[in-house]
């Protein structure tokens, strides 16, 4: 089986990791620091905090931006369930708006239109959520512009973009965002088995998302409501959670962002054979937006004919080649169709789930083996129908 992504771990990932097993540290040690600054330091960003996952990551970041009951949350259609749960942790409405039928990200018009509904009702999304999906970043000059005169907050989810820029920054940057969160999940470009990252280069965000991660508890006796008891002291100021990531996990993702730019490379030029090699099949490529470099997380080729789409699926799964689909649209799952939402309210994000297929992407993919990937796609679509 060729799956459609794949970690890449090293010898030295291994290393890194048994150094900890042998140090004074699990959790709460030197690492952990230090892996959050050396991503800081390649996004451009000034701070970073590290989590145990991605979701945990956008529940303290829309958390920290003031995200409660009664507020309204936006995000894409398109991506994973975490994206929009967040909001619901912190007791906000959800609601989405629909994709750019070619980057699958959020749709810059769609957006324009949402708002202008909104602000004729009076109601305003407090925080939005763009999502760079497949690793590609989304418009986020556009979503900022957008955005930033009405006050909402901007919370990039870029879980498939580490590794990815736009308009020559790295993803990551919070130039057009207060928040960019990535994750750390196997799949993803780097690894630290769970694990996520929230970026900022707001000091009291950070601050916030550190003690949310930890219990609300502070160690800074400028945050505390009295002078400091002793050496031993610490106040809990707010409820937090613990959604720490260990130094096992540290350790990994600090090995492997040695590679981060090599894992990149590769996943681009893969990304390119595929666009040469897939070109005259009846199918649509991944659309790429000027300006940009994509992580690319995934590669996501569309059916012209939706009605094949889950013959060629299930054909390609019968030939050994681990494709999956991402996403199913958020607004039709079970538990967000209880809030209203069903067929027919996004109707890209819909057209999109009825051709969409990921092929397999990843840093270890051998050309050999994506050979093997076009010449069954290229095999499916063009015999005839039996
Ligand atoms: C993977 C992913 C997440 C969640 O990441 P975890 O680290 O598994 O919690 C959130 N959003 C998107 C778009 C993702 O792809």
């Amino acid at each position: 089986m060729i799956p459609y992504g794949k970690q890449d771990i090293s010898d030295d990932d291994m290393e890194a990791v048994a150094r900890v097993l042998r140090s004074d540290f699990l959790t709460q040690g030197p690492i952990v620091p230090q892996f959050e600054a050396a991503l800081a330091e390649i996004c451009g960003a000034a701070y970073g905090v590290a989590v145990n996952s991605a979701t945990s990551a956008l529940h303290i970041a829309v958390a920290s931006l003031g995200l409660g009951e009664g507020d309204l949350m936006w995000t894409s259609p398109i991506t994973f369930v975490a994206s929009a749960n967040c909001g619901r942790y912190c007791g906000a409405d959800v609601d989405f708006v629909d994709i750019d039928p070619e980057t699958f990200n959020m749709c810059p018009q769609a957006l324009a239109a949402k708002l202008e509904r909104a602000i004729a009702s009076g109601r305003l999304p407090k925080v939005i959520v763009p999502v760079h999906m497949g690793g590609q970043s989304a418009a986020m000059r556009e979503i900022a512009d957008l955005c930033r005169p009405h006050g909402i907050r901007i919370v990039e989810d870029a879980s498939h973009a580490v590794g990815g820029s736009y308009e020559d920054s790295p993803v990551g940057s919070c130039q057009y965002s207060d928040i960019t969160i990535f994750s750390f999940h196997p799949v993803k470009i780097v690894t630290t088995a769970e694990g996520g990252m929230a970026m900022t280069n707001d000091a009291a965000l950070a601050g916030k998302m550190s003690r949310l991660r930890s219990h609300g508890i502070t160690r800074d006796e400028g945050e505390m409501t009295h002078a400091s008891d002793g050496p031993w002291y610490y106040q809990q100021i707010e409820l937090g959670l613990n959604y720490r990531m260990t130094e096992l996990q540290a350790a990994l993702g600090l090995s492997q962002l040695k590679r981060l730019a090599a894992f990149v490379d590769r996943r681009n030029a893969l990304a390119d054979r595929y666009d040469r090699l897939l070109t005259d099949l009846p199918l649509r490529l991944p659309g790429r937006q000027a300006a940009t470099r994509s992580a690319f997380h995934l590669y996501i080729i569309r059916l012209d004919d939706p009605d094949q789409h889950s013959t060629v699926f299930e054909n390609l799964r019968a030939r050994g080649i681990g494709v999956n689909l991402h996403y199913i649209p958020v607004h039709l799952q079970p538990y967000y169709r209880q809030f209203g939402f069903g067929p027919g309210d996004f109707p890209a994000a819909e057209d999109y789930y009825a051709r969409a297929i990921s092929i397999p992407l990843y840093a270890g993919l051998t050309d050999a083996d994506q050979d093997v990937v076009v010449a069954a796609l290229t095999d499916i679509l063009t015999s005839e129908p039996t």
